[in-house]
C-alpha cells in the first residue's frame, strides 16, 4: 500500500506529539500529516520505565501543549500515569497515531520526496520529523574481560526495580541521575554494592537556575551545530543534592570508584592491582539516539553526529529530529516539536 502525505512523525512519544499537536492546526491527519510508533500503546518510553520511578523520583516531566499533566500521588509511577495522559491526550487533540508500525527505512526519492518505508507499507512525504528517542538503543559499553563475567550483565534499559538484586553484589557503571536512583534503591536489599564512573561526578548544589539550564542545553546545541554527537542535558547541568542524595552520601552509597582496568570471571581489577568481587554489573550508562532507519540519507558527517540548524538537519531541510541533542528533555521536546512544524511550513510554501 503506497500513500502521499505532507509530513510524516515518526514516534508519538513527548517530542512527536508535540510536534503533532502544531501539525494538526494546519495538516488533516491521515490525509495531511501521519505519525507512526511503533509501541503497541501511547506513551512513549515513559511505558517501559520502571515500575519504583515514580513522580517523587522522576526528574520533572513538562505537560504536553495545551492540556496540564494530571497531578497524580507522589508514589505513582510514571509508567501508568504518563502513558494514560498520553492516550488522553492523542484523543483529545485527534492525532490518529498509527501503532505498532516500525520504520524501517526512509530513502529520498529523484522527485524530492522522501519515502518512508515501515512493516505496513510505503509512505511517501514532502518533509519528516523524526522523534524516535534514545529507549529503543541502550548503550552498553565494552570493557577487557567483559564477556568471561560469570554473573549477570544488565542494562538500565532492563532494571525492574531492587528486588532483582536482593543478596547479589552489584556493581553500577555510570555517572548519571540513572545510577544514582538504582544505587539508592539496591543498596537496602543487596548484599554489597560499588559504583563505578568514568569521570568525577558533576553535583549540582542549591536549585535548579534557569540560566545554567539554558547554558547547558546552549552547550548541547552548539555540539550538534558542529556535527558532533550529542552528550545528555544532565551530562552538563550536573546531579541535583536532593535531600534523599545527600543522605545516600553521607551514609556511604555513593562512594566513587574510577573505572575498573578490565572485567574478571568474578568481578573487575584496577589499574592500581586492587581486586573486587562482584556477580551483577548494572550498566547504567545511557541510551543513544535511535536513528538507523535514516541511514540511507547519508546524515551522518565525519564528526560521527549529524549537523543541526536548531531541529533541522543543516545538509537536508526536509528533515528534523526533534527529541534530539539539546531538545531530549520533556520541555526541550515541546519546543522542537513547534519550531520544526514552523519551518516545514516555510519550506512547503516555497
Ligand atoms: C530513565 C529516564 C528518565 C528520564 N526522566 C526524565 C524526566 O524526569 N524529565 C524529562 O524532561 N526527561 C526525562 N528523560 C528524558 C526523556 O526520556 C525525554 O525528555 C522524553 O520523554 C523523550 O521523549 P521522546 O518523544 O523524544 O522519546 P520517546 O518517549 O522515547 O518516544 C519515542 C517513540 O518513538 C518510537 N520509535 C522509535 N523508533 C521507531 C521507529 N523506527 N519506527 C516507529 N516508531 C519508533 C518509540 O517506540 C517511542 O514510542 C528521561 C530519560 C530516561 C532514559
Amino acid at each position: 500500500m503506497g500513500r502521499e502525505v505532507e509530513v510524516v512523525v515518526i514516534g508519538a512519544g513527548q517530542a512527536g506529539l508535540a510536534a503533532a499537536h502544531s501539525l494538526r492546526r494546519y495538516f488533516e491527519p491521515e490525509t495531511g500529516f501521519v505519525v507512526f510508533d511503533h509501541n503497541p500503546r501511547p506513551g512513549g518510553a515513559w511505558q517501559h520505565r520502571w515500575p519504583t520511578l515514580t513522580f517523587k523520583t522522576v526528574n520533572g516531566v513538562y505537560q504536553l501543549p495545551d492540556m496540564p499533566v494530571p497531578t497524580p500521588e507522589e508514589s505513582a509511577p510514571v509508567a501508568e500515569v504518563i502513558p494514560e495522559y498520553f492516550a488522553e491526550y492523542e484523543r483529545a487533540f485527534d492525532l490518529r497515531v498509527q501503532r505498532p508500525v516500525s520504520v524501517r527505512a526512509v530513502e529520498s526519492l529523484p522527485d524530492k520526496r522522501l519515502e518512508v518505508e515501515t512493516d505496513r507499507g510505503v509512505w511517501t512525504a514532502r518533509a519528516l520529523i523524526n522523534a524516535t528517542g534514545t529507549w529503543e538503543r541502550p548503550f552498553w559499553p565494552r570493557y577487557r574481560g567483559q564477556e568471561t563475567f560469570r554473573g549477570l550483565q544488565l542494562h538500565t534499559a532492563q532494571y525492574r526495580g531492587p528486588e532483582q538484586f536482593t543478596g547479589r553484589r552489584v556493581a553500577v557503571v555510570g555517572g548519571g541521575i540513572s545510577a544514582i536512583q538504582h544505587l539508592m534503591e539496591i543498596r537496602p536489599t543487596a548484599a554489597s554494592t560499588h559504583w563505578i564512573t568514568r569521570r568525577e561526578p558533576q553535583w549540582r548544589d542549591g536549585e535548579f537556575n534557569p540560566d545554567r539550564g539554558r547554558e547547558a542545553v546552549a552547550m548541547v546545541e552548539e555540539r550538534v551545530r558542529r556535527g558532533l554527537r550529542p552528550r545528555s542535558v544532565i551530562s552538563v547541568t550536573g546531579i541535583p543534592l536532593t535531600p534523599e542524595v545527600r543522605a545516600a552520601r553521607e551514609a556511604g552509597v555513593l562512594d566513587r570508584l574510577p573505572m575498573f582496568d578490565r572485567i574478571e570471571p568474578d568481578g573487575a581489577v584496577w589499574a592500581d592491582g586492587r581486586f573486587i568481587e562482584f556477580d551483577t554489573i548494572l550498566w547504567a550508562t545511557g541510551f543513544r539516539a535511535a536513528l538507523d532507519h535514516l541511514a540511507p540519507l547519508g546524515l551522518r558527517g565525519p564528526r560521527g553526529g549529524i549537523a543541526m540548524d536548531g531541529t533541522r538537519v543543516a545538509a537536508d531541510p526536509r528533515v528534523h529530529l526533534v527529541g534530539y541533542g539539546p531538545s531530549a528533555s520533556t520541555i526541550g521536546a515541546n519546543r522542537a516539536g513547534r519550531a520544526a512544524v514552523r519551518e516545514i511550513r516555510e519550506l512547503l510554501a516555497t
